[in-house]
């Protein structure tokens, strides 16, 4: 598998510090308010990344942290009479409510900025000692980016040019910076502002300390990757690199993975711009799995434009999908077998040998073997897709012509093996993207659906033809179009 890194700007071939192990840290949101759907982008991206290298066997140890303490959490905690600490802990439970929506798996450590001040404080301390950082009279800390020699490096940024560029930039309670670049690795408390007492001054850590702290620590040592937005590479990955490797001597991340960013109109949607669209306003109008399709339908280093068309046309190829998979099982149905979830594989070990048992299979007619055939292709094209830097876009294509051949070839003559087989295999490919399809997740129960049909039919039966209307029209509320066949009664989704 090849992944591009932002260190080298290259692809390149994907091996991890230890044998089949991932230590992975993705930079959070901050806690200040409800998340938008650009937060969303490299949440659904590396969580979708993270499934993918489970799906392959590793096992992955997956960090994102919340930073819950900032001067937009103070500011606005200030504005709504709470304090940083309530308001973050609001938004850290409404942040979560909305990964589940989008199905984000939990991550395996989710560290907050606070509780990890005395590691800061120790860091800091010893890149004093070190001389790479110095303090300014008010007990500021600084982190002195002349010394550390590779300063610019992730960010391919030259420190003159970066010097140049921040000659004009001062900011208040900065005054005993040595050099422009330079940064705050601790700050002293204003008036009424949380703090923690440290040898210099009561005060706060500068956010690059914070996810220098907390990666190393709950990944167990330097990273295999280091992911977040686009906007993270500088300064704040940048600054981060300039902490780590002068003290341990060694590289921070062997990956650096930046998703590009989510615009409206061609402008970054963010709150400050006022351009945004908050997850919870997007998923009272759209299942989660919708969004996830959406956002995965572009490589996650490409601009990808949010509109609520294209999250319509999103919903048209989810409900497709959909389609495919209940015309299955409805032929499932009437050969006498049920099947009410969605099995899929957890291990790429399980899915080939799955393909290769199919390839010999004897119950598959000659049109099925043929179509089966095409399926494969399409299959290795997906994989080859993701193992090209997670190009999901393209993966997503050949779910879609594999939906299209299941459609052209399912029907009443159907072989069972072959009606189960095109089952497990959508039902994987979807679940390494995390798009959830069960009945629950796109707001539809099954079983109600069911037993309305049973009763009609039961109604049609006693030629009570206006219970059997009703009934039929009730569905149509739900959304739910009926057709009846000769093989029986078929549903989909409209
Ligand atoms: P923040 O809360 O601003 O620190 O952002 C949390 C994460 O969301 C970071 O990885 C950001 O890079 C990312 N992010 C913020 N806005 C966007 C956007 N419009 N498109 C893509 N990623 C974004
Ligand atoms: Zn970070």
């Amino acid at each position: 598998m090849k992944i591009y890194n932002s260190l080298s700007k290259r692809k390149e071939e994907f091996e991890t510090i230890e044998p089949m192990k991932v230590r992975m840290y993705v930079c959070g949101p901050t806690v200040y308010d409800f998340i938008h759907i650009g937060n969303a982008r490299p949440m659904i991206v590396f969580d979708s990344f993270r499934r993918y290298l489970t799906f392959l066997g590793y096992d992955v140890n997956y960090v994102s942290n919340f930073t819950d303490i900032d001067d937009k959490i103070i500011n606005r905690a200030n504005e709504l009479n709470i304090t940083p600490e309530e308001l973050a802990s609001r938004f850290i439970d409404e942040c979560k409510k909305d990964m589940r929506a989008m199905n984000i798996l939990p991550a395996t450590t989710h560290p907050l900025a606070t509780k990890e001040i005395d590691g800061m404080i120790d860091l800091i301390n010893k890149l004093i000692d070190k001389g790479y950082a110095y303090i300014g009279k008010d007990g500021t800390v600084y982190y002195d980016t002349t010394r550390f020699s590779e300063y610019g490096k992730l960010s391919h940024k030259n420190i003159d040019d970066l010097q140049s560029g921040f000659r004009d930039l001062k900011v208040s309670g900065e005054e005993d910076k040595k050099t422009s670049t330079d940064f705050v690795l601790w700050k002293p408390k204003k008036e009424g502002e949380p703090y923690w007492e440290s040898p210099w001054c009561d005060g706060r850590p500068g956010w690059h300390t914070e996810c220098c702290v907390m990666a190393p620590k709950y990944c167990g040592g330097a990273l295999d990757i280091h992911a977040g937005g686009e906007d993270l590479v500088f300064p704040h990955h940048e600054n981060e690199i300039a902490q780590y490797e002068p003290l341990y001597g060694a590289p921070y991340a062997r990956y650096w993975m930046h998703n590009a960013f989510l615009n409206i109109n061609n402008q970054k949607m963010s709150k400050s711009l006022g351009n945004f669209f908050t997850v919870r306003d997007v998923l009272s109008k759209f299942d989660g799995s919708v969004l996830r399709l959406f956002m995965l339908s572009t490589q996650y280093r490409s601009m990808l434009n949010f509109s609520f068309e294209l999250m319509e046309s999103s919903k048209a190829s989810l409900e497709r999908i959909k389609n495919c998979i209940n015309n299955i099982k409805f032929t499932l149905n009437n050969k006498g077998i049920n099947i009410s979830d969605n099995s899929k594989l957890s291990t790429i070990d399980d899915f080939d040998e799955l393909i290769v048992d199919l390839k010999t299979n004897s119950e598959f007619s000659p049109e099925e073997l043929s179509a089966f055939d095409k399926i494969c292709e399409y299959i290795k094209e997906y994989f080859d897709k993701l193992d090209d830097d997670f190009n999901t876009s393209d993966a997503e294509t050949q779910i879609y012509e594999i939906v299209r051949v299941a459609n052209q070839n399912v029907n009443e003559k159907s072989c069972i093996a072959f009606l189960n087989s095109l089952l497990l295999i959508i039902n994987t490919l979807l679940d390494i993207l995390g798009i959830d399809i069960s009945d629950n997740a796109i707001g539809v129960d099954e079983s109600l659906i069911n037993s309305l049909i049973s009763e009609r039919s039961e109604a049609k039966k006693n030629k009570n033809y206006a219970l059997a209307d009703e009934i039929r029209k009730k569905l149509l509320d739900m959304g739910i179009e009926l057709e009846d066949t000769r093989q029986g009664v078929k549903w989909k989704k409209i």
